[in-house]
């Protein structure tokens, strides 16, 4: 699966303009094996061939939908990306109903949702879980899709750049500058998430911007900007453009209008 970015600026120079946009869809806990393979067929219809050289389009399924989608996309050649939501840090073990990054990488999968806030807020998932996860997907060969966000409590605070910075320091743990240059960080914050709120595009980009930053402090130039950055919450069609013409959001996690193609058709076309 193509992703990777459009190297032909120095770093220094580069802008959104020259990393590939990412736009994932991140189906939860929805849809069935049958329904998953109609709703992919029904999206590949829908756009047009040539979207698919200007983005990289992923499909989070449930993990049982995951051997159908990988079919299919190899089946009817559909250059859309498999991707997971979740997996557990070791390859094999007794750790029951877990599910492991080597199955993942075994069925094609190219990107591995990792920290999303509904796990950290509902399953307790913990940065130092996640910084395990990241290094269990790089090692097989996948790439991260690293959640970050903060709360509303924590914004109207006004610690949210500071929840955001530690979540990336301990999630990023003993990452290499090679390895941050191929990751995704998606910047999602906790309040906007399934709630129809959305970050405003400046205070988006104020984030995205403040992100690469600090990446780029710890793994130098090069590699902060070649990573790519993704906004999630409540994005959908009528406000893909307002985000997309920021210069660090690299692309958007749509959760709830990626479920029906309606709905995220017109977020992928944007970029025809
Ligand atoms: C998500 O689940 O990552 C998400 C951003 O959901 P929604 O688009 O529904 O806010």
């Amino acid at each position: 699966m193509p992703n990777k970015h459009n190297l032909k600026k120095s770093a220094n120079t580069m802008s959104n303009n020259d990393r590939k946009p990412l736009i994932s869809g991140n189906w939860k806990m929805h849809m069935n094996h049958f329904e998953a393979i109609q709703m992919v067929q029904k999206l590949f219809y829908d756009l047009p061939l040539p979207v698919y050289d200007r983005i990289d389009v992923s499909i989070h399924p449930p993990f049982t939908s995951l051997r159908s989608l990988q079919t299919v996309f190899e089946v009817d050649h559909m250059p859309i990306a498999l991707g997971a939501q979740n997996c557990h840090n070791e390859d094999s073990g007794a750790f029951t109903g877990e599910i492991s990054p080597l199955m993942l990488a075994k069925l094609n999968v190219a990107y591995v949702i990792v920290g999303h806030s509904e796990r950290r807020q509902l399953l307790g998932e913990t940065d130092r879980q996640v910084n395990a996860k990241v290094h269990a997907v790089l090692k097989h060969g996948m790439t991260p899709i690293v959640c970050v966000g903060e709360t509303l409590e924590q914004r109207q605070a006004g610690s949210a750049a500071t929840v955001v910075s530690t979540q990336i320091t301990n999630s990023l743990k003993e990452v290499t500058a090679a390895q941050v240059s191929d990751l995704i960080i998606a910047y999602e914050p906790v309040w906007a998430i399934g709630t129809g709120k959305t970050a405003t595009p400046a205070d988006a980009q104020a984030m995205c911007a403040h992100i690469r930053s600090q990446m780029e402090s710890k793994w130098g130039n090069t590699a902060a900007q070649s990573l790519r950055i993704q906004y999630g919450g409540s994005v959908k069609a009528s406000n893909i453009a307002e985000l997309m013409v920021k210069n660090d959001i690299d692309g958007t996690l749509v959760g709830g209008a990626s479920l029906k193609v309606e709905d995220f058709a017109p977020i992928v076309n944007h970029f025809s």
